[in-house]
């Protein structure tokens, strides 16, 4: 079942808080000349135009990426990621928002490699259509990401940052981010991984974030990002989270600098808030 189109939600606060995070580990790894892999398990479509039917359905990004570029009063890292994201748009206004393997281009030197997997054709498509240049630099497969991450790794350069972005609609997903990450770890211990999850009315989240600090025993980043307050009726995505095993040791500290500006701009409701922990050795 492959109902789940990122579309309609591109540039939303989850993006945007996923996409900055991602952005200051690729800027970590740029600063040593030493090749890296960046491995995209769900890649989506790679590029969202905002004025499209999709994005325009409930226009998240209004509510995500515009605050940022309506600010004036950004912390320097949330000014560059801003910056970044402006490079994908001709004018001054927000017409396009990347996704994670566009984010991921933007950031790579010619020495460093991209892969990527996304199981949706109409999506495969399209992130075809964006790497038209595939070559040594760039693979892009139509495979199951959580299979297809096993014949990367480990990577020949023994460095790599690696995005887990499943949409979560079915309860595996949670399960899968486990075991794709244990598998992961023992093929390749030294990764970044980055995994994204949603914070909802219901247990699977956070149980998973349990079993995932296990995993990266003692060099764990978990920061969440709650917009409002958990409905009532128990439904809905009060907010997002990114947990990564084996972060960059400033990114606690990037991370704590920037968050309490994001939770403000990005808030819907009084309950707005940040969380922040890290064990990193
Ligand atoms: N990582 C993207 C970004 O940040 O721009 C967004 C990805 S979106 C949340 C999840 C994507 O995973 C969807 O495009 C969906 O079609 C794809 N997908 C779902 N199950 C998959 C699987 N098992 N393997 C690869 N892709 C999958």
């Amino acid at each position: 079942m492959l109902s789940y189109r990122h579309a309609f939600h591109a540039g939303n606060h989850a993006d945007v808080l996923k996409h900055f995070v991602m952005s200051l580990v690729l800027d970590y790894f740029n600063q040593k000349d030493k090749p890296y892999w960046v491995i995209d398990t769900h890649a989506g479509a790679g590029m969202y135009e905002l004025d499209g039917d999709f994005s325009q359905k409930n226009a998240e990004f209004e509510k995500g990426i515009q605050r940022l570029f309506d600010s004036n009063q950004l912390p320097e890292l949330l000014a560059e990621f801003v910056q970044t994201i402006q490079s994908f748009n001709e004018k001054s206004s927000l017409e396009f928002y990347p996704g994670s393997p566009k984010i991921a281009e933007y950031f790579l030197r010619t020495q460093d490699k991209l892969r990527l997997f996304e199981l949706h054709p109409r999506d495969f498509e399209l992130l075809a259509n964006l790497f038209t240049h595939q070559g040594r630099q760039t693979k892009i497969n139509m495979q199951d990401g959580f299979n297809g991450i096993k014949s990367c790794l480990p990577p020949p350069t023994n460095r790599a940052i690696i995005l887990i972005d499943p949409p979560y609609e079915l309860k595996e997903d949670y399960v899968r981010v486990v075991g794709c990450l244990k598998d992961s770890l023992k093929r390749f211990a030294t990764g970044s991984y980055l995994i994204w999850y949603p914070l909802l009315p219901r247990p699977e989240p956070l149980q998973m974030i349990e079993q995932l600090k296990v995993l990266a025993s003692g060099n764990w980043l978990d920061v969440t990002l709650s917009v409002k307050a958990q409905s009532q009726d128990g439904y809905g995505m009060f907010g997002s989270g990114m947990f990564v095993a084996n972060p960059p040791w400033k990114m606690p500290k990037q991370l704590a600098d920037t968050l309490p500006t994001l939770a403000k701009l990005l808030a819907l409701d009084e309950k707005a808030h940040f969380t922040l922990n890290s064990q990193i050795s």
